[in-house]
């Protein structure tokens, strides 16, 4: 048998330091791979303030604990044990609000909350542990010829090439671009505002979704009394509430949340969030990988972005972990074939999903409001359709989840 050899300067290069190429990167790392992550413009190993907090699942929580990152990341970080929808549209078909408790499940809880700028430094110090090269700089785009490498090209004028390069370089990845790998893209009316607040009422490890006539406002628990929020308006509506002083904020969000958790304070800056979705129509071809929002956007709901993205690193790293172990060439057509077939399987029934909730909240026609009325009254009393959506929320099926994520007793039970 012939083992594969390349003249490459690295067995696989990633480009952006976000926390899915981080993520990535110290996946393939660990399995051997000479690796090497072109971070771009910002340091992934300061703390800058964030106003996302990541409400990772079970399986995400997985690759969080096989990276040996859970542990010091756990008292930052709080437990999702209930999900709650609340119907907050006024519409004529309204629907019953309905909790799903992960115990329904048998779980201790569906996943954590940990804020992204812990996760994020944190990703990046174990990937540096692990071997990964950081090179300080922007990829401008890859090469044409990608018959035995990719080569990609940098802003600092010097070129870098390997058999596997992985493009987690953000929704607007040049990667992706100069490989002419085009995206199905949605652009939503609606921002989504980001912040944290303090509450006087205990959270009880509980995220709640209300749904309201620009989109949702939603509440997910951080450790205390504290929370944070993802609330997303249209940008005129936006620019109204950042506008706001501290003091009037907390009280709008205490009214939006309707007192759920008490009297509110101590509101961090509000940031704001681009809305769109956006699926690439090839996520692997040629020797280039998507990973992350390079491959797929879509609007905090449900909690599904970073925890698709964590997938496809995952997944990323175990293919082409799995052609090196083999001596076989980690950037071949099969490898990108695999890749592209499960994770379409995963990101394309997501995406849709996310789309016809966002959609169906602000139309006004009332049969599109009939159905998602009736679909929240089902999975509110009927147990089965209810374990259905809790499962297929928290990830796909077994056989397309990545190895390390799949599911085992966490110790975070
Ligand atoms: C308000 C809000 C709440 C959210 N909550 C959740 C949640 O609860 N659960 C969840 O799963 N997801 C959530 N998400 C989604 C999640 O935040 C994103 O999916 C995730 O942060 C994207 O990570 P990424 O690494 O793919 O992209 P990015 O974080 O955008 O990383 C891309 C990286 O590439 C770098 N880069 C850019 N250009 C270049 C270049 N030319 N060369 C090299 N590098 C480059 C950038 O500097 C950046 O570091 C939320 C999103 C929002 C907006």
């Amino acid at each position: 048998m012939t083992t594969f050899t390349h003249a490459g300067d690295f067995d696989v290069i990633v480009a952006g330091a976000g926390p899915a190429g981080l993520a990535a990167a110290a996946l393939c790392a660990e399995q051997g791979l000479k690796t090497a992550i072109v971070t771009g413009p910002l340091d992934p190993f300061e703390k800058r303030h964030d106003p996302r907090t990541i409400a990772l699942m079970r399986p995400s929580v997985r690759l969080l604990e096989h990276l040996g990152l859970f542990a010091p990341l756990k008292d930052v970080s709080n437990p999702l044990r209930k999900l709650r929808l609340v119907d907050d549209t006024g519409s004529l078909f309204s629907a019953p609000s309905v909790t799903f408790d992960a115990h329904d499940a048998g779980w201790d809880a569906f996943g954590w909350n940990i804020p992204l700028q812990n996760l994020h430094p944190a990703l990046a110090a174990k990937a540096q542990e692990l071997g990964v090269e950081f090179i300080r700089d922007s990829a401008l785009g890859v090469g044409a010829e990608r018959r035995e490498l990719a080569r990609v090209k940098l802003a600092s004028g010097g070129e870098l090439s390997a058999p596997v390069v992985l493009a987690a370089d953000g929704r607007n990845s040049r990667i992706r671009g100069s490989a002419g790998m085009l995206m199905m893209r949605h652009d939503y009316d609606q921002v989504a505002l980001g912040c944290f607040f303090s509450h006087s009422a205990d959270h009880g490890d509980m995220s709640t979704e209300y749904h309201k006539p620009q989109g949702p406002f939603t509440t997910v628990p951080m450790p205390g009394n504290r929370s944070s929020l993802v609330w997303m308006v249209t940008p005129e509506k936006a620019r109204a509430i950042t506008g706001l002083s501290p003091g009037q904020l907390a009280r709008r969000i205490q009214l939006e949340s309707h007192g759920d958790l008490g009297k509110v304070s101590d509101t961090t800056e509000l940031k704001s969030f681009p809305m769109q979705t956006m699926v690439a129509h090839d996520f692997a071809k040629e020797r280039i990988v998507l990973v992350g929002e390079a491959a797929h956007a879509v609007p905090p709901i449900g909690a599904q972005g970073l925890n698709m993205s964590l997938r496809d690193a995952a997944l990323a790293a175990e293919l082409v972990g799995d052609a090196f172990a083999f001596g076989e060439d980690w950037g071949a057509e099969k490898v990108m074939n695999d890749y592209d077939r499960i994770r379409r399987r995963d990101v394309f029934p997501r995406k849709i999903a996310i789309h016809v909730v966002n959609t169906a909240m602000l139309t006004g026609f009332l049969p599109y409001q009939l159905v998602r009325a009736g679909a929240i009254t089902l999975a509110a009393n009927v147990p089965m359709i209810r374990d259905i959506v809790m499962r297929q929320g928290l990830a796909p099926s077994d056989e397309h989840v990545p190895r390390i994520m799949r599911e085992e007793d966490l110790a975070a039970d």
